[in-house]
């Protein structure tokens, strides 16, 4: 498997799956996509039925990673995807599905389904491709005999996923910047409670977009970055997409009896990682309907699909919602989809990313490639803090169910795309407990809190707070790197 880059520079090199595994953008700052997508042939479609979720994910991962033996792979993937990595909320046989189907009713003829995404240790989606990055890594580094410094900001959600992946693991130390003060108490707790002593939790005396600027610092210094070996596993890491398609295939699976069959799937989006797992999947031949981009009050992607203008939002005009993990400006993995929507012509690839940083956008509602949105199935709908403050009640008391604010935008916008005999499968991308405030709201009742997380906040805490200064920081990552 080749991969290339979205903007086309480098065209006649190769990179093989090992080569992008650690590393982020291209270096004419387009993303990696594989050549051409591996097809799934009826007979594969029919033996993967049946297979547990560490098989099914070998067998998908495969397809991008021949450079990885066979066996080395299978080993990764049964080490990763276990029952109890992904027990943290289910205690009965359904955590061994990994992703259990959850099945709510029909509505218009449809049936309707949550797809568990959220049972792993941080208990949000970015588990389930964060865990297996965090084994690839490992083995990647111990392959080369190299280490890894995973420099990183976060307001909650993709930093614990990332120290929960990488916690213990040989040859990688994670420094992870956080805004002091400013996270709930629960995602506060479930960071700063870890004691590995490869894991680094810095307090940054600022908001989030300072820990953010200090990180793009640290980056730009090229010297101290190679020196110190620094790296990042942000959204538009290749293996992390791949790892997602496996689930697309998984609730397929859950949701229909024969091959034959087709189910839409409803995407909780921000970055577009999760929705472009989808993609991939509909493009290796899974029978997939209707993907369906779900956005909150950051309408970014749902203004595209309505209208095919790619607007990127100023700060601003970027909202605190209640489900913070989809507020976005711009949404980093879009740029793969454009890709494949403009027949993977890498030249106007260029020049729209360009027109983006020069002029904040692009307009695609006149040429003949946006009428193309529909042949890849997209559609896509937003909602508001009302909106998911009625989902979440509807569902509790029409199915005795709990969502999150993120599914719960899910499953608004779900609703406006039912079409009779197709399930519709939403996916599920936090727990409630994630975020009890809006809970209480809709529920007037506190959110389930998983066993595995009593007594929580009040275990002790390993952090080291310093001011937002890049060089401070870069004097703790110094003095916490072994030569
Ligand atoms: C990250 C995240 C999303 C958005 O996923 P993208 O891949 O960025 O589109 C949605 N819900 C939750 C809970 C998340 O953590």
């Amino acid at each position: 498997m080749n991969y290339l880059s979205t903007r086309g520079a480098g065209a006649g090199e190769r990179h093989t799956f090992s080569d992008i595994l650690l590393g982020g953008l291209a270096k004419d700052g387009g993303l990696y996509l594989p050549a051409e997508y591996p097809r799934v042939t009826a007979d594969e479609l029919a033996r993967w039925r049946t297979l547990p979720y560490a098989d099914l994910a070998f067998e998908i991962l495969s397809k991008f990673s021949d450079d990885i033996p066979a066996e080395d792979l299978r080993a990764l993937t049964r080490k990763t995807y276990t029952a109890e990595t992904y027990c943290h909320v289910r205690d009965d046989e359904s955590a061994a599905q990994i992703t259990p189907l959850k099945t709510l009713g029909v509505e218009n003829g449809a049936p309707l389904s949550l797809l568990e995404l959220s049972n792993g240790p941080t208990l949000a989606f970015k588990d389930m491709a964060m865990q297996l990055i965090g084994n690839l890594f490992e083995y990647a580094l111990a392959r080369h005999g190299e280490t890894l410094n995973i420099l990183g900001a976060t307001s909650g959600d993709t930093g614990s996923a990332a120290e929960y992946a990488m916690r213990g693991k040989k040859g990688i130390s994670v420094f992870m910047l956080s805004p002091h003060k400013k996270m709930s108490a629960f995602q506060t707790a479930q960071m700063y409670s870890l004691q590995d002593p490869n894991i680094f939790n810095i307090a940054v005396e600022g908001v989030f977009d300072d820990a953010q600027d200090i990180v793009k610092a640290v980056s730009n210094d090229h010297a101290f970055k190679a020196k110190y070996k620094i790296g990042t596993v942000n959204s538009i890491n290749w293996a992390r997409v791949v790892a997602q398609v496996v689930y697309y295939f998984k609730g397929y699976f859950a949701a229909t009896k024969s091959n034959e069959e087709r189910v839409s799937f409803t995407v909780p989006s921000g970055n577009f990682g999760n929705v472009c797992a989808g993609h991939i999947a509909r493009m290796m031949g899974l029978p997939i309907e209707k993907l369906v981009v779900a956005t909150n009050e950051n309408d970014v992607l749902d203004e595209f699909f309505r209208t095919g203008i790619y607007r990127v939002r100023k700060a601003a005009e970027t909202y605190h919602t209640s489900s913070p993990s989809m507020d976005i400006s711009k949404a980093s993995n879009f740029e793969r989809f454009v890709f494949d929507l403009l027949g993977r012509d890498p030249a106007r690839v260029l020049q729209l990313f360009r027109d983006v940083e020069e002029k904040g956008g692009f307009d695609l509602a006149a040429s003949g490639d946006f009428a193309r949105v529909k042949e890849f199935g997209f559609v896509s709908g937003r909602s508001s803090h009302e909106d998911r403050v009625d989902a979440i009640r509807d569902v509790f008391e029409r199915y005795d169910t709990m969502i999150d604010t993120h599914t719960a935008d899910g499953l608004k916008v779900a609703r406006e795309h039912l079409q009779a005999g197709i399930p519709m499968i939403v996916l599920e991308t936090a727990q409630p407990i994630k975020f009890g405030e809006t809970i209480r709201e809709a529920l007037l009742r506190e959110p389930e809190r998983p066993a595995a997380f009593s007594g929580l906040e009040s275990l002790p805490q390993r952090f080291e707070v310093l001011p937002a200064d890049a060089q401070r920081v870069k004097d703790y990552i110094v003095a916490n790197t072994s030569e």
